[in-house]
């Protein structure tokens, strides 16, 4: 079964097949990081910023330098693109267990050539001691290879080696202020990587300067002090740093400032947006009510003059105020969810469930449904909230369901959150709709075949999110369906 995440925060699986081959631009490689299980923090959008493809990852540990490179060196597979991986340290034993690890199909690769490792002596120091033409010469070489098969050309290349003897940090750092023009406009994107731990700060000040794009501590950035390969060389070079280091300061406040600025009015326009949906479906059950009472009464009162297709009408009209009645009420309760500031607290989840299945006793009794229930934990959060949750989830583990409903209840404690699950073995949902459940209003059977609004879930989602949880869902059509929810523990 297919675990499908219904919260936002959901992170994409890994990739796939081959995906369209559109070219690689600097959008693809943070995109790589972006959707990827192993990658955490977070990438910067690149909105309007030059892009060139060029990006130095700087690492403090294995797990680090993996969790970069990995996507990087995947999702260009996956997209049909050559890449080139020049090893240094870790050895190559390592590097492919860890791309194994992610998932990467490596020997399926390294047959069809479109992954090669690569030694210093093949590039770097191909001349003996490093020569930033030649090096240059061989990433243009393999760049020009790859655009005859490939989709596009990905390089990766471990750097500790320029310490060694045979190598001039002035003549390294040239070489790779020029890799940025060779990369320009091309369908390449290149990921040096640099190891905090042996390579001495005045040379990293030079990466830091040399590269346009910068990973650390899981994040990637946009570096604003790279300096362009025609100012790197240049005698102007100070003055033109001092401009851009004065224009950087003025561009973060006035960034800082406008973010701020944008964080007030979001703030006053989704409270505005709460009181809205909270004025409108509170006031909206007054006139309800006064059609269906209406209506009532003129059919009690004029029962003599109406005929019996005037009675069917009203009837009509009336189930049609209830069904409006219910959805008020949802959007109701719905918008009532973060109007104040959580009050929350210690909450045994097994009194709430015992809460829920008292007002579902009829429901339960008529349907002959049986629910079971291991022992459930004391979360924290706002139990009246946590009731609506378990209540919404069995009254549809028993609507959805034939006769005679076994619904199962039980948590599991991971860390300091606690995994939920309301287990059927109803209808199921279909995979293609498990997505759109969660959204209000939507149904995926008619009224007369199951009665509700659509709202239910709609209402979990948001108080579970409120709680800081997610909230997701197993189905298989005809076998059942689970949902799952987590919520956080108290603090032992
Ligand atoms: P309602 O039940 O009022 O229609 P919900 O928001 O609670 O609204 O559920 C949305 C839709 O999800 C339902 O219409 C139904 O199609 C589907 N669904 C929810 N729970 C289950 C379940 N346990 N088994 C099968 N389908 C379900």
């Amino acid at each position: 079964m297919d675990k499908q995440a219904a919260s936002h925060s959901h992170r994409g699986g890994r990739d796939g097949g081959v995906e369209d081959a559109e070219p690689v631009r600097m959008e693809s490689g943070l995109e790589a990081l972006r959707s990827s299980p192993e990658f955490r923090g977070p990438v910067e959008p690149l909105e309007d910023l030059d892009a060139n493809q060029h990006i130095a990852l700087f690492y403090e540990s294995r797990e680090e330098q993996f969790a970069a490179m990995v996507p990087f060196v995947r999702q260009g597979l996956s997209r049909g693109e050559r890449v080139m991986y020049v090893i240094y340290e870790p050895t190559e034993a390592d590097v492919l267990e860890a791309m194994r690890d992610g998932g990467i199909d490596v020997d399926a690769a390294l047959s069809s050539g479109a992954l090669s490792f690569h030694t210093l002596e093949e590039t770097y120091l191909r001349t003996g001691t490093f020569d930033p033409d030649d090096m240059l010469s061989v990433y243009r070489d393999a760049l020009e290879k790859a655009k005859a098969d490939y989709s596009g050309f990905r390089v990766t290349a471990d750097t500790n080696w320029i310490l060694d003897e045979r190598t001039e940090i002035p003549d390294f750092m040239e070489y790779e202020s020029r890799v940025n023009r060779l990369f320009e406009g091309e369908d390449c994107i290149a990921i040096c990587q640099y190891d905090l731990g042996t390579i001495p700060a005045e040379i990293l000040r030079d990466v830091v300067r040399t590269h346009p794009h910068l990973i650390y501590d899981g994040t990637l950035c946009h570096n604003f002090y790279y300096t362009p390969p025609e100012e790197y060389f240049e005698p102007d070079e100070p003055a033109r740093e001092v401009e851009r280091m004065l224009g950087t300061l003025v561009d973060r406040t006035k960034a800082k400032v406008t973010l701020a600025e944008t964080i007030e009015e979001l703030e006053e326009s989704n409270e505005r947006l709460k009181r809205f949906a909270y004025v409108a479906s509170h006031d909206l059950q007054e006139p309800l009510r006064m059609i269906s009472s209406y209506l009532r009464l003129l059919e009690r009162r004029r029962a003599d003059e109406l005929d019996r297709e005037a009675r069917e009408y009203i009837d009509f009209a009336v189930d049609g105020a209830d069904r409006m009645r219910e959805m008020v009420e949802g959007l109701l309760s719905y918008s009532r969810i973060d109007m104040h500031d959580p009050a929350f607290e210690p909450v045994d989840c097994n009194a709430v469930l015992e809460d829920a299945l008292n007002d579902l006793r009829i429901r339960v009794e008529e349907s002959d449904a049986v629910v079971s229930a291991g022992e459930l934990p004391t979360v924290v959060g706002d139990a009246n909230q946590l009731e609506q949750v378990f209540s919404n989830l069995i009254s549809n583990a028993i609507k959805y369901s034939d006769e005679p409903p076994r619904v199962d209840v039980t948590a599991e404690r991971r860390g300091d959150r606690c995994v939920f699950s309301v287990a059927d073995e109803g209808i199921g949902i279909d995979s293609e709709y498990l997505d759109q459940i969660f959204e209000i209003f939507n149904r995926l059977h008619s009224n007369e075949e199951y009665r509700g609004t659509g709202i239910g879930l709609t209402l979990c989602r948001k108080i579970v999110n409120h709680h800081g949880g997610d909230i997701w869902v197993d189905s298989e059509p005809g076998e059942g369906t689970t949902f799952y929810f987590t919520l956080p523990t108290e603090r032992a």
